[in-house]
């Protein structure tokens, strides 16, 4: 299998080239240069294996760099009942007539990015053993992103991680997830400063090519194609799950921000899955929202952000968009090129309203979308915990109340579960006044040791941290 860059630079690498790697040179991004289709007989093979199969079934089909041996054995060492909870890693249960929650948060961070994150930190441990090479990751969190970066890196052999957070604003849970690990290669970062601070000083350490090729600097965002593709994987166990047979169609609603998540619902769809609609929810950042709604697509300046009570939604821009409007406009990277690096770039916006193509969106790859404001979501919340004895985090609710706004006779709709309610208490409380229970290994955590620094918000700060802590 050969990846492209979606803005057309001629070079074609293979999976563990891009593995290491952000951006593409010329700042697109990765995707594979077709779709391995699914026919029915190999759906019918897949449907009863145990999941860390399934994923290596599906990983295959994009790997081919990896001796197979190996990468079974990397999923088998990933998707453990130990490391998430169940024997079938993503379990799904009807809440009311037709409408399911697949679980996704069962792993170690409580919320779904630990699906591929925790694969990224074995094929990361892997590969790097394979070039006996080191790595030392840079990111900025406020929150999810980096506690499931540190949990999937912890201990992990040729790879540090350095995280700044916005010193003092994360929820006290989330702080002590990420401040209680007293892992060697793991470092908090504690930045006296906001979130943007901290993505401020990512950006400068990282333009600083000299000090990014000695201290060997890489990341884990969002943009990474091996997370997206550890993420295939749960649509399959999903429509395994709602379906007893493989002619059955099936639709997907997914909290989105960065569109990761739901993209790959798509790649899952363009191998032949048979899902019928996948619903994109959004919170008031309805960037997305309204580019399904309207065929334009307008990145928000900051000041019009909102923090939101589903924070790990409130983005300016969708990071993982570029990779559908790639398939929108039928892979023409030179059209792809004109929408966002002239338009976007120029003006921050492109409508695609007159363009044939946006058309496609709905009916030839099957989105939808739906926002949802704070209210909306505490009257799901409460709703969901009244009718179904069932507690669901901001994200969840998010997704839910976008589903009902989509349900099609006949059609199990699938929300996706993306965080545990525990790890938002604050809002479950405004609309339930009371906590939500918290999972047994996370009683009293507050109460252990930090490991934490406090630094200014200063990139040479930073980057003299860094170079203290590799040797
Ligand atoms: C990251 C995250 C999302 C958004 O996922 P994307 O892949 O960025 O669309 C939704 N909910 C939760 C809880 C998250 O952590």
């Amino acid at each position: 299998m050969n990846y492209l860059s979606t803005r057309g630079h001629p070079d074609r690498k293979r999976f563990c080239e891009i593995l290491l790697e952000g951006l593409a040179p010329d700042g697109g991004l990765y995707l594979p240069d077709h779709y391995p289709q699914v026919d029915t007989a190999t759906l019918a093979k897949w449907r009863n294996l145990p999941y860390a199969e399934l994923a290596f079934e599906i990983l295959s089909l994009y790997i081919d760099d990896i001796p197979p041996a190996d990468l079974k054995a990397i999923c088998a060492k990933t998707y453990t009942p130990e490391v998430f909870g169940t024997e079938e890693i993503v379990p799904l249960r009807e809440l009311e007539d037709g409408v399911y929650l697949e679980a996704l948060s069962n792993g170690p961070t409580l919320a779904f990015k630990d699906m591929a994150m925790q694969l990224l930190g074995n094929l990361f441990e892997y590969e790097l053993a394979r070039r006996g090479a080191e790595l030392n990751i840079l990111g900025a969190t406020s929150g999810d992103t980096g506690s499931a970066a540190e949990y999937a890196m912890r201990g992990k052999k040729g790879v540090r991680v350095f995280m700044t957070s916005p010193d003092g604003r994360m929820s006290p849970f989330q702080q002590a997830q990420m401040f209680s690990l007293q892992d060697e290669n793991i470092h908090n970062i504690a930045v006296t400063g906001v979130f943007d601070d901290c993505q401020d000083i990512v950006k400068a350490v990282s333009n600083d090519l000299g000090f990014k090729r000695k201290y060997r600097i890489g990341t884990v965002n969002s943009i990474n194609w091996a997370r997206l593709l550890a993420q295939v994987v749960y649509y399959f166990a999903g429509y395994f799950q709602a379906t007893a047979s493989n002619d059955k169609p099936v639709s997907f609603t997914v909290p989105s921000g960065n569109f990761g998540n739901v993209c790959a619902g798509h790649v899952a769809r363009m191998m032949g899955l048979p899902i019928q609609t996948l619903v994109v929810a959004t919170n008031e950042n309805d960037v997305l929202d309204e580019f399904f709604r309207t065929g334009i697509y307008r990145v928000r300046a900051a000041a019009d952000t909102h923090e939101t009570s589903s924070p790990s939604m409130d983005i300016s821009k969708a990071s993982n968009f570029e990779r559908f409007v790639f398939d929108l406009v039928s892979r023409d990277a030179a059209k792809l090129r004109s929408l966002f690096v002239d338009e976007l770039g120029g003006q921050g916006r492109f409508d695609l309203s007159g363009d044939p193509a946006f058309k496609q969106a709905a009916e030839r790859f099957g989105f939808k979308s739906s926002r949802s404001t704070h209210a909306d979501r505490l009257a799901t919340i409460r709703d969901t915990d009244k009718r179904f004895a069932t507690l669901v985090d901001p994200h969840t609710a998010d997704g839910l109340k976008a589903a009902r706004e989509h349900l099609a006779p006949g059609v199990p709709m699938v929300v996706l579960e993306t965080a545990l309610p525990i790890k938002f208490a604050a809002t479950l409380v405004e609309a339930l006044g009371h906590e939500p229970a918290r999972p047994a290994r996370f009683e009293g955590i507050e109460a252990l040791p930090k490991r934490v620094v406090k630094l200014p918000a200063d990139a040479e700060a930073v980057k003299a941290y860094i170079a203290q802590n590799c040797d």
